[in-house]
């Protein structure tokens, strides 16, 4: 198959580049030139495991193109995927301005019939409006289908994700533009589901608003485990064996951050109270979350007092979880801020996200990709990012390294009772602290 797919973000360059790893020929289009230049020599422009093979191997294979022009990425398509952002609007609706341009753009290049599919996240009725603003200005005597085909990856494995998916959902009423998209998924092995077009929207917003009630919910009984003397870590683990409930997205924290469940979750109250409802649970959840991320500042102040002056803590870790550099609502942001009014000295650690890092963290912070260089003589650390290089630090370098060893982790790395051996002070999510 011949497709084209536009956006090259996180969604849109894995998708493209998985696709033209199964065989099929694949242009990714995007308004960005410095990106293009960058993803035509080779070089993926975002960090996720395996993606920068896959893409060099697909370029050398003639599977893979990359161009800014509407004209040579539509022509001779048969298939076109939409992979835009969908950012949240101030009053946290979805920004559906990208995907109305690239509608347009679709309309006016369009040469031949086209089945165009709809990966970004929109919501209910999106797809209805595509069809919409295409047909209305459509410049050639064309057919153009609409398909709804939400995306699940997660970053920091979206390849396994892509070949590994619990499922593939193709929305459209339309039975030859099911068959084609199941056709085109087929080498990937993942079960696909039909359905309608709004259904399919909706699976999308509901799965990621259920996932974030899950975060919530957990990080709600582990704070109120801190105030009774339970263990979040043993009563998940008991809730888990329960297959009603499952033992996944039950790791309490300092709550969830990144692209999708922030924005997602309050397009799904706006979606809501566009009809008149009003979706409560799922304001509780963003509210929880709101407070969660700066968990950790709130127990620093709880051990310290507000006198944390001159005070050196090592963040360690930026991105919003690991193995990607996606810094977008990222916890290490609001605990940054919130740390910058209690004049501390900061320096943190990340191995990818610190460039990314700068661009949206206005604080005055030292950065450093050396983790020990981060805990010399801190007073305490923070653990924001579940890093592999975090988890496999041990309780003595903290001790060496550090002027007291003093740890709150966000993200439950260590096991208090080795922290109790090594004679550490440690503070975790909804489990009794060390001290
Ligand atoms: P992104 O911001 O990383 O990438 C979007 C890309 O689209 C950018 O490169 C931008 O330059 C390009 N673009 C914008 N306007 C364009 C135009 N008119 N023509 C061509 N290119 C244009 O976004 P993302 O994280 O890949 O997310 C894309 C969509 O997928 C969103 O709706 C998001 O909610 C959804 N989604 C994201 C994830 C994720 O983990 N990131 C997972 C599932 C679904």
């Amino acid at each position: 198959m011949n497709i084209a797919v536009i956006g090259t973000g996180y969604v849109g360059l894995v998708t493209g580049t998985c696709l033209a790893e199964i065989g099929h020929h694949v242009t990714c289009m995007d308004i960005d030139p410095e990106k293009i230049k960058t993803l035509q020599s080779g070089r993926s422009t975002i960090y996720e495991p395996g993606l920068e093979e896959l893409l060099q191997n697909n370029i050398e294979n003639n599977r893979l193109d990359f161009t800014t022009d509407y004209a040579t990425g539509l022509a001779n398509k048969g298939i076109v995927y939409i992979a835009v952002g969908t950012p949240e609007n101030e009053d946290g609706s979805a920004n559906l301005t990208f995907v109305e341009a690239v509608s347009k753009d679709i309309a006016k290049y369009a040469q031949n019939d086209l089945i165009v599919v709809t990966k970004s996240t929109v919501p209910v009725g999106t797809n209805h409006q595509i069809q919409n603003w295409i047909k209305e200005n459509l410049q050639q005597d064309v057919n153009i289908k609409v398909a709804s085909n939400p995306e699940f990856l997660r970053e920091g494995s979206a390849v396994y994700d892509t070949f590994n998916g619990d499922r593939i959902v193709i929305g459209t009423d339309d039975e030859n533009t099911a068959n084609t998209l199941e056709e085109i998924n087929r080498p990937f092995g993942v079960p696909v589901y039909r359905t309608d077009v709004n259904s399919a929207e909706m699976i999308k917003y509901a799965s990621n608003a259920f996932l974030a009630t899950k975060i919530s919910f957990i990080n709600e009984i582990a704070n109120i485990c801190e105030k009774t003397g339970a263990n979040v870590a043993d009563v998940a683990k008991g809730m888990g064996m329960d297959d009603r409930i499952g033992s996944k997205f039950l790791n309490a924290g300092i709550g969830f951050g990144g692209s999708c469940f922030p924005k997602d979750t309050q397009s799904l109250i706006h979606i809501a109270k566009e009809v008149d409802y009003d979706f409560e649970i799922l304001k509780g959840v963003v509210e929880v979350n709101h407070q969660q991320k700066v968990k950790l500042v709130d127990q620093l102040i709880e051990r310290f007092g507000s006198s944390l002056e001159q005070m050196k803590i090592a963040v360690l870790g930026l991105a919003f979880k690991p193995n990607t550099d996606d810094m977008r609502e990222a916890a290490s942001i609001d605990v940054i801020n919130k740390l910058s009014s209690y004049n501390v000295n900061i320096t943190a650690y990340d191995p990818i996200a610190i460039d990314q890092a700068k661009k949206v963290i206005k604080e005055n912070v030292n950065y450093t990709t050396d983790i020990e260089e981060a805990l010399t003589n801190a007073d305490v650390a923070l653990i924001i990012t579940e890093w592999d290089q975090v988890k496999q630090l041990e309780f003595n370098t903290f001790k060496k390294l550090m002027k007291t060893p003093i740890i709150f982790d966000g993200r439950n790395c260590y096991d208090p009772k080795e922290a109790e051996k090594a004679s550490v002070e440690y503070h975790s999510i909804g489990r009794p602290s060390v001290t």
